[in-house]
């Protein structure tokens, strides 16, 4: 059922023990988003678990109550509602599934979600849920404390590039100058996300050597071995290189993990990316998107490349 946010508030209202999740793989937006909505849940007295199917990156551990996020067991567990944050289907929350027996919530801006929930609130013109939580504690008249900001500032601000990509809006920017008032301090953040172990900055060295260029110049590719995973904590921000080559309007970063699975990241200047990632089971923004697929990387690549080849001459997938 589609709801909007007045009606999600009034839902948390009266709702007295909630589990919160979001999806694998996480990252700024899903944490920050998880956290600063159970900051608050508890602060109403709520019983509230935050519970998450993934090791939270080293590049996140600033963030307050990080530590508290727990893993998903084999017993099932029951509550009056389970918040299923910045995931877009139900795959994305790994075990989690299984191991809660809950309505489900869902809050997300993903153009692909594909309501999947008993009740759910989508925006895709958020740049990040962590606007719309933001949204949301300000209709309950929740008091934004510092720890708070800082989740919420950081879930906006790693989704958007750091206010660099298309989806930095007036709003975005609007928030963020809010949540600087309600004291999220963006140098410790930016400064405590860019500094990497010297490990990471060689295995990007590593990781470039794998740089391919395909079908005139217009799409890149890069390939991360599982090797090479085992030495990296994180691939974020590894998209990046090839995205910023002159030419290039599609970037695809092949993780070849060791179960035999290659995850998969789509990154566009120009074409709807999310529909390619779609179109392998995945999903996602225009301009950032994701899927993962099993097989030998060698066929997945040729058959990526193609799909990717077809959307730049603007044919259906
Ligand atoms: P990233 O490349 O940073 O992992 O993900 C980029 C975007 O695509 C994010 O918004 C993420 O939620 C989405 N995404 C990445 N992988 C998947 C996937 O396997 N399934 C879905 N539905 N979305 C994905
Ligand atoms: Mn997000």
């Amino acid at each position: 059922m589609n709801f909007s946010l007045k009606q999600v508030a009034d839902l948390l209202q009266n709702v007295s023990t909630v589990i919160l999740t979001a999806h694998v793989h996480p990252d700024g937006d899903c944490l920050g988003s998880m956290l600063a909505l159970n900051e608050y849940l508890a602060s109403r007295g709520k019983s509230v678990k935050m519970i998450l199917d993934d090791e939270v990156p080293a590049l996140y551990k600033f963030l307050p109550e990080h530590e508290t996020i727990g893993k998903p067991t084999t017993k099932v567990i029951s509550a009056d509602l389970l918040i299923v944050l910045d995931a877009s289907d139900i795959e994305r929350i790994g075990k989690v599934k299984e191991h809660v027996n809950a309505p489900i919530l869902n809050i997300d801006h993903h153009i692909s979600n594909t309501k999947f929930a008993d009740y759910w609130y989508i925006n895709s013109k958020s740049a990040a849920t962590g606007e719309i939580i933001f949204e949301l504690l300000k209709l309950l008249n929740a008091k934004i404390t510092p720890t708070i900001a800082t989740c919420l500032y950081t879930a906006i601000a790693t989704d958007c590039g750091f206010f660099r990509y298309a989806n930095t809006s007036v709003q975005t920017m609007r928030y963020a100058a809010d949540l600087i008032e309600f004291g999220a301090k963006p140098n410790a953040i930016s400064e405590y996300m860019e500094t990497k172990p010297l490990e990471s900055i060689l295995t990007l060295a590593k990781v470039l050597e794998t740089l391919e260029l395909h079908h005139h110049g217009k799409i890149a590719t890069i390939t991360v071995s599982p090797d090479t995973l085992d030495t990296l904590d994180s691939t974020e921000g590894f998209i990046n290189y090839p995205r910023i080559i002159e030419g290039v309007e599609i970037a695809i970063m092949f993780k070849v993990m060791n179960e035999g699975t290659i995850r998969i990241s789509f990154r566009s200047k120009t074409v709807d990316v999310s529909k390619l990632a779609l179109s392998f089971g995945g999903g996602g923004h225009a301009r950032a998107a994701g899927c993962a697929i099993v097989g030998k990387i060698e066929d997945i690549k040729i058959k990526v490349l193609n799909s990717a080849v077809k959307q730049l001459a603007g044919k259906t997938l």
